[in-house]
């Protein structure tokens, strides 16, 4: 049977997932409770949404702080998210999900058709975690690299000034997307490529053999990245 605990501070859930193999955090609830999701009969689930930040705010340097408890919802309506992710938050194309699912819980997700993790990674982003060293900060970038960790994501910065373009290609707005890609000016190509995972740099992008699946043939993802890869290219450009 699963277990639920409602944790009332961070320490607390940390604590707790620390000394539960396999226990997961709960947000949003939309990967963890689905069918088939990440929570098996006998996992320990964390609740952390009572305590975990969901504002949406500018630092002293004019940074946009993404409270990690943030709805894709959230972030679309909020007057100072810049366009470009406006646009990947859009990618979500269900209102239901998008009023129930928060950034947090799908960057550590790490999923490979991942709506967020492209954009952000392009635009540098930066996350403060809570782990077993307490308070951190490190960049999405070394987050991904490492392939997540058991830290609490509480929040994520991103320079709203940066230049980002990006593309989902996907056989449905509702369906697994084939390709999410991402190019930041002065940072790259960042790429979520459904069976590959999230690959970081157009090297090794270019360097992965995509496979055969349900969202399109080998052949196909090598052609659509080629095609957006030029696509974004021209757009960041400009
Ligand atoms: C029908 C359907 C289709 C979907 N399609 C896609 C898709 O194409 N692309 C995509 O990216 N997602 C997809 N999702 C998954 C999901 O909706 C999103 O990834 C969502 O953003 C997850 O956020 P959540 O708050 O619901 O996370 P939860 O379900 O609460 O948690 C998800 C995971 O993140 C961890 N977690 C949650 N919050 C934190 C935190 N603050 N710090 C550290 N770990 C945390 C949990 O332990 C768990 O492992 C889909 C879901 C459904 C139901």
């Amino acid at each position: 049977m699963r277990r639920i605990i409602v944790a009332k501070t961070m320490e607390e859930a940390y604590k707790a997932r620390r000394d539960s193999a396999g226990a997961v955090y709960l947000t949003g609830g939309t990967e963890v409770l689905r069918l088939g999701g990440r929570a098996d009969a006998g996992s320990t689930i964390i609740d952390i949404s009572s305590f975990l930040p969901a504002d949406i705010s500018l630092d002293r340097d004019k940074n946009l702080v993404i409270g990690a408890a943030a709805t894709f919802q959230d972030v679309i309506d909020s007057p100072l998210t810049p366009e470009w992710l406006r646009k990947a938050c859009r990618y979500m194309a269900s209102l239901s999900l998008r009023m129930q699912a928060t950034v947090g819980g799908n960057i550590a997700s790490l999923r490979d058709d991942s709506y967020l993790i492209p954009t952000l990674l392009a635009a540098g982003a930066r996350l403060k975690t809570y782990g077993n060293r307490g308070f951190m900060e490190g960049s999405l970038q070394d987050y991904v690299s490492n392939g997540g960790s058991r830290y609490a994501i509480l929040s994520v910065t991103v320079d709203r000034d940066a230049c980002v373009a990006s593309r989902r290609i996907a056989r449905s707005s509702s369906t697994h997307s084939a390709l999410n890609i991402a190019l930041g000016r002065g940072r790259g190509f960042f790429a979520a490529l459904k069976g590959s995972g999230i690959l970081q740099g157009i090297e090794a992008i270019n360097a992965c053999e995509p496979v055969d699946d349900l969202t399109g043939s080998a052949g196909y993802k090598r052609y659509i990245i080629g095609q957006c890869a030029g696509l974004l290219s021209q757009e960041v450009e400009e």
